[in-house]
């Protein structure tokens, strides 16, 4: 017993039902036959020896007619009796097979559920049995894979935040550690770079919260129309003065006549400012980077498209991977912990849109495209 629920009871509760179904109908048929019966003879008697048949015979033709009535009676009972039971025997089979089809899927379900609950991810269950059943195990299954997936993805991001958190911390841990041996001189130097790797982490940890609000859909979207091209001036304009000192040209190319879009002007500009600031980034000294938007069906689409490092073809599917970065030691270094564009994904597609990176390989450059849905009026 578990849930106040006998195991099995299903199974032996339509086999019941079956038995009493057939003993229901064997004992109705037994007692409409005995009700019917001797009337039924007497017609047929009467139909034989004709309507008068009662004043000329004697007696002894009375008693024969009473007779014949109590052996018809008799070898009906007998017959029926005697077929009732082969029905019997012939429904406990039956309805032994039936009711295990329907209750062993449903059982094998139950044992699953309880594994799943248990925290067995991996459990599925045969898809058979009728229809019903087989959607019912097939839609088991799909839920099973989901759970499973998230527990991964659970699992994979402690790993990821332990192994992102350990470096800045043991680097610190060195300096500290460093100084108060005397091994390393406790000037303004060493404490820039110990505040580097603070700064690093309170980055990190920031990136992180937001990952996890917008995930988890805690970032609610304050839509309205919203121009194209006073966004990108918008992202432009916070980052130019970046790109004057690193030595990097920026160019904007996006029509001023372009529909509106509806979007939260905030998140758009902050999945433009991150992608030109990785543009930024991955663009060497005299390099370029070039902002358009163009309109392509029911969206506009913006591409950051940068004449920097590039990125080689297996890296593509997966950059927009929570920690996902092509270079690991040397991003690490330089770079961020590779959860921007993991962010910028998420946010793209609270809109509603894509996002998607395109390169021809390694120093030829990158694109980083996405699109925002028109506003309603301009479909
Ligand atoms: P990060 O914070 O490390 O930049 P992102 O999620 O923004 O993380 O980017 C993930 C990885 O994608 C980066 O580590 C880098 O390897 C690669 N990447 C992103 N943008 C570009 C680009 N414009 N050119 C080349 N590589 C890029």
């Amino acid at each position: 017993m578990k849930g106040g629920v006998a195991r099995g009871g299903l199974r032996r509760r339509l086999f019941i039902a079956h038995l009493l179904t057939i003993a229901a109908g064997a004992i109705t048929l037994l007692g409409v036959m005995l009700l019917l019966a001797p009337g039924l003879h007497d017609r047929l008697m009467v139909a034989w020896l004709g309507p008068h048949w009662a004043a000329t015979a004697d007696d002894s033709m009375i008693e024969m007619e009473r007779a014949t009535n109590a052996i018809f009676t008799q070898a009906m009972v007998q017959a029926l009796t005697i077929s009732s039971g082969a029905a019997m025997v012939v429904a406990v089979v039956v309805s032994f097979a039936a009711s295990r089809r329907v209750a062993q899927p449903l059982e094998r379900l139950v044992i699953a559920a309880r594994r799943i609950a248990a925290g067995h991810y991996r459990e599925r269950v045969p898809i058979q049995g009728d229809y019903e059943l087989a959607q019912l195990a097939a839609q088991f299954n799909t839920m099973a894979a989901t759970l499973e997936n998230a527990e991964q993805r659970r699992v994979a991001l402690i790993g990821d935040v332990a192994h992102e958190l350990r470096t800045p911390l043991a680097t610190i841990a060195g300096y500290v550690e460093g100084m108060l041996d005397g091994v390393v001189e406790s000037d303004e130097g060493t404490w820039v770079l110990v505040l580097d790797e603070v700064n690093r982490l309170r980055r990190l940890v920031g990136d992180l919260q937001e990952l996890s609000r917008v995930e988890s859909g805690q970032v609610a979207l304050n839509l309205t129309a919203v121009t194209p091209a006073a966004l990108s001036a918008a992202a432009v304009a916070r980052l130019e003065a970046q790109f004057a000192e690193k030595g990097v040209t920026l160019r904007t190319q996006v029509a001023a006549d372009l529909p509106l879009v509806s979007a939260d002007p905030d998140r758009v500009l902050q999945v433009l400012i991150n992608l030109l600031g990785n543009a930024l980034h991955y663009t060497p000294v005299g390099g370029e980077v070039t902002v358009q938007a163009v309109r392509v069906g029911d969206a506009v689409q913006w591409c950051v498209r940068d004449t920097g490092i590039g990125i080689a073809a297996e890296h593509l599917p997966h950059l927009f991977e929570r920690f996902y970065r092509v270079d690991k030691a040397r991003m690490r270094a330089t770079g961020g912990a590779g959860i921007g564009l993991t962010i910028c994904k998420a946010l793209v597609e609270l809109h509603g849109g894509q996002i998607w990176g395109e390169s021809a390989g390694l120093g030829q450059g990158a694109a980083f495209f996405f699109t925002v849905p028109l506003f309603h009026h301009y479909k």
